[in-house]
C-alpha cells in the first residue's frame, strides 16, 4: 500500500484550471502553489483541502479493496 505522504495531488490552477500536482504531505491551508502551466501563484484554500481530503479517502478506499495482497 502506497503510502499518502509519498503521493503526489494536484488542485486545479484558479487562473487555467490546469491541474497543478503537488505533494500530499505538503497539503495544508494556506500552502503555497505555482502553477506549472503559466506560473501563477496560488494558495491552497479550505474547499481545496476538503476536496483533496475526499479524494484521499477513496483513494484509501480503493487501495483497501484492490491492493489487499500486493506489497
Ligand atoms: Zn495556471
Amino acid at each position: 500500500m502506497p503510502r499518502l505522504s509519498e503521493m503526489d495531488v494536484s488542485v486545479p490552477c484558479p487562473k487555467c484550471r490546469h491541474p497543478t500536482r503537488i505533494k500530499a504531505r505538503d497539503v495544508r491551508p494556506g500552502l503555497p502553489v505555482e502553477c506549472d502551466a503559466c506560473g501563477a501563484s496560488f494558495a491552497l484554500t479550505e474547499e481545496d483541502l476538503e476536496r483533496l481530503q475526499k479524494g484521499l479517502d477513496d483513494l484509501t478506499q480503493t487501495t483497501r479493496k484492490f491492493g489487499g495482497r500486493s506489497a
